[in-house]
């Protein structure tokens, strides 16, 4: 049976926004050793600002907007971004066969024309030539009708709790921590470095997040905690020891997933949880 105090660890957890399912989940974490995050909208905002754009043989707008178009059906950060970037109004009935494809970007064809949007894995995939340049940040690539017709440069911030959340599960005796992220290699180290987490995997397809988190369980005896919000995350969610949904802007997928939901937009809550799992914890045993 659970004890008593399972269920005041699991309230005293739902005052401080962080949703429990199961006192199982709390038992886990209090044993938790290795916390691995996802790195867009978890420990960054998620909220990406147009740095740059840098058309070919159309204009600088023109390049946007079929952009924007293209990204019309998403939901992913990238493709709100891409849209307030645009801000004018979207004609829809011009967009037509869209598809997402997860972890490159999106395929649709926008007042006739074929648009891809995505990054430098999409256009391998699709066979659009570039000359590679050197670019430091998140590139959207776009082409039309098979033809590479330039890039948007974005850049996300970190979230103002991020490092103190690292920090704090260092402070817990947390003995690794480890990011997973679709996005490229430079990004993707320069954030880790700049939060102080131990580890980076980076260009992970979502299908590579769960082959990463299964090996990471393997190759580790203690317990291993997953934190991720979006759609993607749902398998490497479910696959985790402890599967933690951010939940502020999460998507369903991932809450539905997750054995935990920490109700707002801190990732710093994830050492408030391990804090109240160890506490229930010596107390039930
Ligand atoms: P993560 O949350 O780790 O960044 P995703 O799998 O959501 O992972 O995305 C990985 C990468 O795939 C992004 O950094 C981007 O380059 C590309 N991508 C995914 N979806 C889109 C999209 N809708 N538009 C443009 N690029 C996208
Ligand atoms: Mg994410």
């Amino acid at each position: 049976s659970v004890p008593l105090s399972f269920f005041g660890g699991i309230g005293g957890s739902s005052k401080k926004g962080i949703l429990v399912k199961g006192s199982n989940y709390l038992e886990a974490l209090a044993q938790a050793e290795t916390v691995v995050f996802d790195k867009t909208g978890t420990l960054t905002k998620g909220v990406f600002n147009v740095r740059e754009v840098n058309a070919k043989d159309i204009s600088e707008d023109e390049l946007l907007k079929y952009a924007a178009y293209a990204e019309n059906y998403s939901n992913h950060p990238i493709s709100l971004s891409l849209k307030r970037a645009y801000n004018k109004e979207i004609v829809n009935d011009i967009i037509k066969d869209v598809e997402e494809i997860p972890g490159h970007g999106v395929s649709a064809v926008v007042g006739g024309k074929k648009i891809l949007a995505g990054n430098e894995k999409l256009m391998v995939k699709e066979n659009i030539g570039f000359s590679k340049e050197n670019i430091s940040g998140t590139v959207v690539h776009v082409a039309i009708d098979g033809d590479y017709a330039g890039y948007i440069l974005i850049a996300d911030e970190v979230k103002e709790d991020s490092a103190a959340a690292i920090k704090k599960l260092k402070e817990l005796k947390i003995k690794q921590t480890i990011m997973l992220t679709g996005d490229n290699k430079q990004i993707g180290e320069e954030t880790a470095k700049e939060l102080g987490i131990d580890k980076v995997y980076t260009e992970l397809l979502p299908v590579d997040k769960v082959e990463k988190i299964e090996e990471i369980i393997y190759n580790n005896k203690g317990k291993v905690a997953y934190v991720g919000d979006g759609i993607n995350d749902a398998p490497v969610l479910a696959r985790a020891d402890i599967g933690i949904a951010m939940g502020g802007l999460g998507s369903d997928a991932a809450i539905e997933a997750a054995d935990i939901v920490i109700m707002t937009d801190e990732p710093s809550k994830i050492a408030t949880a391990i804090n109240i799992s160890k506490k229930t914890l010596r107390i039930a045993t």
